[in-house]
């Protein structure tokens, strides 16, 4: 019984991601969802990618949040586009949340939205907000058995952010483990590798988004 429930909510959410992507697809906006545990850099990298990009790329951001709006102001700072959604409890976002604020950004006039999903390595994979790719953040801080404990959100990315190189030193994190159990739960997966403090690694990261338009 418990799973039959489960399973309607998320057949709804679907229907309701799939009329998001319709106005996405009208307005010809590409649509990045961006998941990762708390601190993980999802905010930090959002800020890096709005800055190199933002010259070539007209750029929006929807910021998930439990409460507050501190990471919407971080983004507003850059003048871009923001919407906050505070899911006052919730751990992730789902399709009707993101349906609820589009009128609050000009889609007609953006490239490219990201949504910064909450932080979370568990549900946010299993709901589609309209995207059309998810991507995910892991700090290599977070430890080389992410992968192999949370394997949907990996299964669901395009992309793996490891952020926090600059770190590495100071840190026991096996990155060719990191690298390999990702790469077996998806073969297909695009693994960058970063620090959002110090930059490096951001190029390879941004040059690839770019791509992805065309
Ligand atoms: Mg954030
Ligand atoms: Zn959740």
């Amino acid at each position: 019984m418990k799973v039959k429930v489960v399973t309607k909510i998320l057949e709804a959410n679907d229907r309701i991601a799939e009329e998001n992507r319709k106005r996405f697809q009208d307005a010809g906006v590409y649509v990045i969802n961006l998941m990762g545990a708390p601190g993980a850099g999802k905010t930090t990298l959002l800020e890096r990618t709005i800055s190199a990009l933002k010259k070539d790329l007209r750029i929006g951001v929807i910021e998930g949040d439990i409460v507050g709006a501190d990471d919407a102001e971080r983004i507003g700072a850059l003048n871009v586009p923001v919407v906050q959604i505070n899911t006052g409890g919730a751990c992730h976002l789902d399709a009707n949340m993101i349906s609820e604020v589009l009128g609050h950004l000009p889609l007609r006039e953006l490239d490219l939205l990201i949504i910064e999903n909450v932080g979370n390595l568990v549900c946010p994979a299993e709901f589609k907000v309209g995207e059309d790719m998810k991507a995910m953040v892991l700090s290599i801080t977070e430890g080389h058995d992410k992968p192999l404990k949370y394997p949907l959100m990996f299964r669901e990315s395009s992309a793996l952010v490891l952020n926090k190189t600059d770190l590495l030193p100071y840190m026991n994190t096996d990155m060719n483990k990191v690298r390999n159990d990702s790469l077996t739960l998806n073969r297909g997966l695009q693994i960058f590798e970063v620090s959002c403090a110090n930059g490096q690694g951001i190029d390879s990261w941004t040059t690839w988004l770019s791509g992805l338009r065309s």
